[in-house]
């Protein structure tokens, strides 16, 4: 049986960086019109020898409002209830900034399963931000550097039992 994967979280935490890296080159199946903005990417992710479906939330980027716009939540709920495991993206350098706890939230109330990843992981410039993280109460956070592939394998068994 195959999944839904979701990656969410707010902008320029590395969920796209995620997404590339986990969809590659088969990313060319869903079509790129220009000029016209994709709220949702969706892929085909493989992963070892998993084969998944995975959903970036994208089209948040623009938003200038510093409090979580209607469209962020809306975006983030229907990718949430589109997928069977949210992976829940925090950026370990930054640490955990107010728009990661309406997330959270969320998260909580609505996804059927959360991976808790501290992205930018690599380096001792980030364990604050992990620490911060199990903070959230979703559960132990997993590193992750989306940019650099590290945390892949632990991403991997935490996938595994789902598929
Ligand atoms: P998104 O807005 O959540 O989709 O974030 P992006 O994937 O566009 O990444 C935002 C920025 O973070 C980019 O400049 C990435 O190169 C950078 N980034 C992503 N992953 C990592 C990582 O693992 N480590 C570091 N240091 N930077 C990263
Ligand atoms: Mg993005």
């Amino acid at each position: 049986m195959s999944f839904t994967l979701a990656i969410v979280g707010r902008p320029n935490v590395g969920k796209s960086t995620l997404f590339n890296r986990l969809v590659g080159k088969r990313l060319a199946l869903v079509d790129d019109q220009p000029g016209v903005t994709r709220d949702l990417r969706e892929g085909e992710a493989k992963l070892g020898d998993l084969r998944f479906t995975v959903i970036d939330t994208a089209g948040l980027e623009n938003e200038t409002d510093d409090s979580l716009p209607a469209r962020m939540r809306r975006l983030t709920e229907r990718a949430v209830d589109m997928a069977d495991v949210c992976l829940f993206m925090i950026d370990a350098r930054a640490g955990i900034l107010p728009d990661d706890r309406v997330f959270a939230e969320i998260l909580r109330r609505r996804a059927k399963r959360v991976i808790l990843a501290a992205n930018k992981a690599e380096g001792a410039a980030a364990d604050a931000g992990y620490f911060e993280a199990f903070e959230l109460g979703i559960g132990e956070p997993m590193r992750l550097s989306a940019e650099h592939g590290e945390g892949m394998p632990d991403l991997y068994s935490v996938l595994l039992p789902i598929s």
